[in-house]
C-alpha cells in the first residue's frame, strides 16, 4: 500500500467554473493559469480548457513557451511582459502577447529582431501600484506602441487591488479611473473577484484565475454563493485511532489538552505535504465523511485531529483536508492565509490523480 495522500483533479470542474466566468458578460475570457495553473498543472488545465478558451493568461514568458511546446494554439498572454529583448523575439516567434508596463521594455523591444508583429497589451496602473504605468503616461506609451510596426496595440489592462473586499469603494474608484478615459483599444480589467461582483461595463477581456478553481477570492461571497466547484480535493487516510484521556495533551509543545476523554485520529498529511502548518485548533477536517477539528500543531507527515465524535472511524478511514466536503477558503482563513497560497504550497511529495 502506498501512503493515501493524493490531490484529486476533477477537470469538469474547471470546465463549469470557465463557462461560470463566461455567464456574467458576453465578454470574452482568458484564463489565468500562471504559477502552474495555481498547483494544479498549467499545462492539464490548458488542455482541459482547450475546446472553449478564449485565451490563457501566465506570468513569463517561460511559462508561455511551455504551453506552445505542449501544443497550445490559444492566445497566451504574458502578464509581466518580456525581461529582455531575447524574450520579444521568442514572443515574437511564438506568437505570445505581452503586457507592457515599463518604458524599458521599450528599450528592449528596440533591440530586439522580431520575426513577425507582436500583440501587447498596455498595463496601466489605476491604484495598484505594482506594475503599470501611471494614467498620465499612457498616452505617450500609445502612441510609442503604435508607432511601432512590429507591435499591435490589443488592449489596455489594469489590475485590482482591493476587488475582494467587501468595502468595493477603492475596487469602484479604480473602475471610474478607468472606464472615465477615452482609450484607442479594448480594455481588460476584471480577476475572479471582479468577475463574480459581475465585471465591468465595457472591457472587453476578463483575466479570472482563482476562480477557475472553484474557490472565492471575495471575503462576502463565498465559492459556492458564486455557484464554483472545487477542482482539486485534498485527501488522505486515518493511520492511526487512540484514546487519550481528559487533560492529555497532543503534539509538538503541548498545545493542547483535551477538554474530555477523546478519541484521537492520526491523518497522514503535514506541512511536507503543503498542509499550512499555521492551521490552528478548530480547523475543519472530514473524517469518514463527518466533520472534525484538528487539534494541536500540524506536523510536517501527519495531524491529529478530534474524532470522538466519529465512533466507527477506523485505521483506513478517508480524510478530505479540502475540497468538495471542507472549503479551502475557511481553511486558508483559519490559517491566516488564502487559497491561492495553499493551491500554490502542495508540494510534489502528493501525487495528481486526474479526473474527467
Ligand atoms: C493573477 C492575475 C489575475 C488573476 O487573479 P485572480 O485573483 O486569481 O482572479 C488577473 N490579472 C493579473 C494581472 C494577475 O496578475
Amino acid at each position: 500500500m502506498t501512503r493515501p495522500t493524493r490531490a484529486l483533479l476533477k477537470w469538469s470542474n474547471l470546465r463549469h467554473n470557465y463557462r461560470k466566468a463566461r455567464e456574467v458578460t458576453s465578454h470574452e475570457v482568458y484564463a489565468v493559469i500562471k504559477s502552474d495553473g495555481y498547483g494544479h498543472g498549467m499545462v492539464a488545465c490548458a488542455n482541459a480548457l482547450s475546446g472553449e478558451a478564449d485565451g490563457f493568461a501566465v506570468a513569463c514568458v517561460d511559462e508561455a513557451l511551455k504551453l506552445r511546446g505542449a501544443g497550445i494554439r490559444q492566445p497566451i498572454l504574458v502578464l509581466e511582459g518580456a525581461y529582455d529583448a531575447e524574450e520579444w523575439e521568442q514572443a515574437s516567434e511564438h506568437h505570445i502577447q505581452l503586457a507592457v508596463h515599463h518604458p524599458q521594455q521599450l528599450k528592449d523591444r528596440a533591440a530586439a529582431e522580431l520575426s513577425d508583429e507582436v500583440a501587447v497589451w498596455l498595463k496601466v496602473s489605476s491604484g495598484m501600484n505594482r506594475l503599470g504605468v501611471k494614467l498620465e503616461d499612457a498616452p505617450e506609451m500609445i502612441a510609442r506602441i503604435r508607432n511601432d510596426r512590429g507591435l499591435i496595440l490589443r488592449h489596455v489592462m489594469s489590475h485590482f487591488a482591493t476587488s475582494d473586499e467587501a468595502d468595493t469603494s477603492f475596487y469602484e474608484e479604480q473602475k471610474r479611473r478607468m472606464t472615465d478615459h477615452a482609450w484607442p483599444v479594448s480594455l481588460s480589467l476584471s480577476n475572479s473577484a471582479s468577475v463574480i461582483r459581475g465585471g465591468v461595463t465595457g472591457e472587453k477581456v476578463m483575466r479570472p484565475g482563482i476562480m477557475l478553481y472553484g474557490s472565492s477570492p471575495c471575503e462576502d461571497i463565498t465559492a459556492r454563493d458564486a455557484g464554483l466547484k472545487p477542482v482539486m480535493t485534498l485527501q488522505s487516510a486515518l493511520i492511526s485511532v487512540h484514546d487519550v484521556k481528559a487533560g492529555d495533551t497532543v503534539g509538538y509543545g503541548c498545545t493542547w489538552a483535551a477538554p474530555r476523554n477523546s478519541r484521537i485520529g492520526v491523518v497522514a498529511i503535514g506541512y511536507g505535504d503543503g498542509y499550512p502548518r499555521h492551521a490552528p485548533t478548530g480547523t475543519p477536517v472530514n473524517v469518514a465523511g463527518k466533520l472534525c477539528q484538528l487539534v494541536g500543531r500540524v506536523s510536517m507527515d501527519m495531524i491529529t485531529v478530534d474524532i470522538t465524535d466519529v465512533p466507527e472511524a477506523r485505521i483506513g478511514s478517508p480524510v478530505e483536508l479540502w475540497g468538495e466536503l471542507v472549503d479551502i477558503d475557511e481553511v486558508a482563513r483559519l490559517a491566516g492565509t488564502i487559497s491561492y497560497e495553499l493551491y500554490c504550497r502542495l508540494t510534489q511529495r502528493v501525487p495528481r490523480i486526474n479526473l474527467q
